[in-house]
């Protein structure tokens, strides 16, 4: 089993770095963690990104701030992870690579023995190890929208790190092997997504954010009239189901499965109104589709409908995460869903 190594640089300087983001994609020899010692060495934070190689706003943010020399006001670890993925022609395009599993889905025991559990173990070590205050994930979005945090607990400290980057919060319990399962393990954990990917307002979303997080003194104290955060509480996942199959366009599919209608990521953060036709659907809708709540309990003729092969919403939610994406959409999910 090939286990990727993590590299270390220490305090690399601004001018070693190359000026274009696809340059300094190449010069990294792998997953690397770049530390920079900070005003205050008794303390430190982590962050991570490009755990999804086709999510460039976090490592893009990381260059930036690389090149201006930044000095962190504590000890900064930052963790550029599936590079590999991410430098695969065309560059951003790989979630992963092929035959790979997805790496933000191995953050839990048991650690199989394959090359992507290895490595979410080798960084659990690593950030167990430092101890740091806090820790966030940077991501983007496959489809298009707005920016949202992610947490699991709703305390000061977590909101304090998501205000940092966005004012939407998506309160979670679902339990997906994913970096934010982390959370309260060793220090708040926070999963940033600056909006889709390739999108100047997304990668503007992380440098503020990620800036803020490296130059402010205090990142888990929040002023709470500072901000008013947007809430989004327990979302569902709308999963295809084994044997169905997906496509996106306006055509009824021929086989078991579901062709969505591909203008269907507009709705992300938009109201979706009791009768909105998603898309259509061959076969019984609890065959091709399921949404499980965290307890696992399924939900999906709660909020969804077929009438005469159209897929319609049955009650008002708000929809996502929607991607248009049928790789995506097939061994992740087709979107996330809470009513409104
Ligand atoms: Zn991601």
């Amino acid at each position: 089993m090939n286990v990727p190594k993590l590299h270390v640089w220490r305090n690399p300087l601004p001018d070693t770095f190359a000026g274009s983001l696809p340059e300094f994609l190449a010069e990294l020899p792998g997953p690397t963690h770049i530390q920079l010692s900070g005003r205050d060495a008794s303390r430190c934070r982590v962050v991570v990104t490009l755990l999804h190689g086709n999510e460039p706003s976090g490592v893009s943010a990381v260059h930036a701030l690389l090149r201006q020399g930044i000095e962190p006001a504590v000890d900064l670890h930052i963790f550029i992870v599936n590079v590999d993925a991410a430098r695969a022609p065309p560059l951003f395009s790989h979630r992963m690579l092929p035959g790979e599993r997805d790496l933000n889905r191995c953050f839990r025991a048991p650690f199989d023995d394959n090359p992507q559990s290895q490595l979410a173990r080798t960084l659990l070590d690593c950030w167990q190890a430092l101890a740091p205050e806090a820790l966030i994930d940077i991501h983007n979005t496959s489809g298009l929208g707005p920016s949202f945090g992610v947490i699991t607990a709703i305390d000061p400290a977590h909101e304090a790190l998501i205000s940092l980057f966005t004012h939407r919060v998506v309160m979670t319990d679902l339990v997906m092997g994913s970096v934010m399962d982390l959370s309260g393990r060793f220090c708040p954990v926070v999963t940033i997504e600056c909006g889709g990917a390739r999108s100047e307002e997304s990668d503007r979303t992380a440098l503020i954010g990620l800036t803020q997080y490296a130059s402010l003194t205090t990142v888990l104290d929040l002023n709470p009239s500072d901000v008013i955060m947007d809430y989004f509480h327990h979302p569902l996942r709308l999963e295809l189901l084994p044997g169905a199959l997906i496509g996106y366009g306006r055509e009824l599919p021929k086989e078991l499965g579901v062709t969505l209608y591909p203008d269907l990521e507009q709705l992300n953060f938009n109201y979706v109104e009791p009768g909105t036709e998603l898309g259509g659907i061959k076969g019984e809708l609890t065959e091709v589709l399921q949404a499980k709540s965290s307890d696992d309990t399924e939900r999906l003729l709660h909020f969804f409908y077929v009438d005469r092969g159209r897929l319609y919403a049955r009650v008002r939610m708000k929809f996502f995460m929607v991607t248009n994406n049928p790789e995506i959409a097939r061994t992740d999910c087709l979107l996330y869903f809470v009513p409104a």
